[in-house]
């Protein structure tokens, strides 16, 4: 399974995806697979519905396989000094910028992303991996001497046997980098469960990881769905779990794991605001709006979905609506289109559903994108930019993650309603303010019960020397991803107490200069 081969093969079965469908290998215990079940889900291609591959749901006895193999090779992969689990991040690293543009192709095609789009998401993978080349720094003790009279403390971190991630449709690159350089630079090996709706990028990211020089056993990619998050979950040897994904699979993956006794940190769905003052900048407001609303199709969890206009709002929403009205969606490869398809058929329903009882719930529905389409592609999970006002909080549009390319527009009279509305939201991932005041932005951010805050930036993913950290229905967990926090949430502590006798030490009498003391 070479990867200059299995891009071209991706590229040509793009092309003759009807005459031949090529069934996605695993990798287990250092080599990539052919599965030997009987159960095999199509990924498509979002814009076409032509099938690209196929994905395996690994058995029983694959899953067992892989979990042994990543056990053998934490044995010894902890033993391997700090500098050389850095080496090969950065060999990784390297390997990953030089693929980017073909990593991002492929992803683009099981994504239906914009090509710009895609590098995106492969580059902001690519940053968590220079932090994790950063690791003889990161997982640094602390020392105490003299914590009593003769004796000495410090701690040391240690790794905790073999970590699982389970990762979502939404970010192929990005999300699957948040979690094995770091739990594997902590000294962990890893099993990595992507979602089966675009497997093709976890599976080159993981052949570079191969060719960058990691042991053999160290990175599992195991396929499937809920049956194999399921053994992850309840598996004796799995010590901690990291997910992305919905919300009622967050909390079943998060119950399930502590339940099991296992670490777990679940990223979980997000709806979030923007709070939008009379003196912000107008063109920075309307053109970063329809970017964080609109994006990859709305389908990121630090998307904006709801904007909160404070005082007057007409005029601005007005110049929104036109504004939104010149973007729509294309093909990965179509250089004017803002963003692609909904990942699947029943993603776009759902949209599409929810835009209904929006109207029908009494919002005012400016722009409807439900009767989308895009030349020369009938079949693709296209939905146009949507835009609603008068949007209420208890509306399915305003309660509901849309996970779409549709912006819902409230309006309040003072900047503590607009705290409040924010601060009663059942998700915390992200939010923003628009302002000029110094002094309404530092009201915000110390008072909003959101997690990462922007200040005239739509989109505060925090980059990989912070830690991401969504608060609220959108976390459940302590430790959050990449930062310091991974560092945590990937190693155990273990605080040394020492004390040595002043009367044990070999004198010129006993050993003299040529002295040697038998560590055995
Ligand atoms: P999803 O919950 O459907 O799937 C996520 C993963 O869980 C996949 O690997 C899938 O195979 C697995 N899975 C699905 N159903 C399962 C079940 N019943 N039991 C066990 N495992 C199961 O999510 P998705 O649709 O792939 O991703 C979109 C969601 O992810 C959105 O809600 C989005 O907000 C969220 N997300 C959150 C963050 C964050 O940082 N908070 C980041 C990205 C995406």
């Amino acid at each position: 399974y070479d990867l200059t081969l299995s891009i071209r093969g991706q590229r040509q079965r793009c092309i003759r995806a009807s005459s031949m469908t090529t069934r996605l290998p695993q990798l287990i215990n250092g080599e990539f697979q052919q599965s030997q079940t009987d159960t095999w889900i199509p990924v498509t291609n979002p814009a076409t519905q032509e099938v690209l591959c196929e994905v395996p749901a690994a058995t029983a006895e694959e899953m067992e396989s892989a979990i042994q193999s990543a056990r053998q090779a934490f044995l010894e992969w902890r033993e391997t000094p700090v500098s050389e689990r850095a080496r090969v991040m950065l060999r990784y690293q390297h390997l990953l910028k030089e693929h980017h543009d073909e990593i991002a192709e492929v992803l683009a095609k099981e994504t239906g992303k914009v090509f710009a789009d895609a590098k995106g998401d492969v580059w902001r993978g690519i940053e968590v991996v220079e932090h994790a080349a950063n690791i003889p720094s990161l997982v640094m003790g602390e020392t105490v001497a003299n914590v009593a009279r003769g004796i000495d403390s410090h701690s040391w971190t240690q790794p905790l046997g073999v970590c699982a991630g389970i990762t979502p449709f939404n970010f192929p690159a990005m999300i699957p980098l948040w979690m094995f350089p770091m739990a594997i630079a902590c000294g962990n090996s890893f099993v990595l469960k992507p979602s089966e709706q675009d497997p093709m990028t976890p599976n080159i990211l993981a052949e570079l990881f191969l060719r960058a020089g990691a042991p053999k056993n160290l990175l599992q990619v195991v396929h499937g769905g809920k049956e194999q998050v399921d053994t992850l979950l309840t598996h004796p040897e799995i010590k901690a779990v990291s997910f992305v994904g919905s919300v009622p699979v967050g909390q079943h993956v998060y119950r399930t794991a502590t339940d099991h006794l296992k670490r777990a940190q679940c990223f979980a769905g997000a709806k979030n605001h923007m709070v939008v003052m009379p003196d912000a900048r107008k063109d920075q407001v309307i053109s970063n709006l329809v970017g964080a609303s609109c994006g990859a199709a709305g389908q990121r969890c630090m998307a904006i979905s709801v904007a909160v206009f404070v005082g007057e709002s007409q005029q601005w929403i007005d110049e929104l609506k036109d504004e939104l009205a010149k973007i729509h969606p294309g093909a990965w490869d179509d250089e004017s289109a803002a963003y692609g398809p909904q990942i699947s058929p029943k993603a776009r329903d759902r949209v599409l559903t929810l835009i209904k009882q929006g109207k029908e719930e009494g919002a005012t529905c400016l722009l409807d994108g439900s009767d989308c389409s895009v030349d020369g592609l009938p079949d693709g999970n296209w939905v146009g930019p949507t835009l609603f006002s008068d949007v209420k909080a208890d509306m399915a549009l305003y309660k509901e993650e849309i996970f779409g390319p549709v912006l819902c527009c409230m309006t309040v009279d003072t900047l503590e309603e607009a705290i409040e509305l924010v601060n009663h939201s059942p998700y915390g991932n992200g939010t923003s303010i628009f302002t000029a005041s110094g002094a309404a932005a530092r009201k915000y951010q110390h008072e909003i019960e959101v997690g990462q805050v922007g200040i005239n930036v739509p989109i505060p993913v925090p980059l990989p020397f912070f830690s991401f950290t969504g608060w609220k229905g959108s976390f459940y967990g302590d430790q959050h991803a990449y930062g310091k926090q991974a560092v945590r949430f990937y190693t155990e502590t273990k605080t040394v107490t020492s004390r040595w006798f002043d009367d044990d030490i070999p004198d010129g009498a006993h050993g003299g200069p040529n002295m040697t003391i038998n560590l055995k």
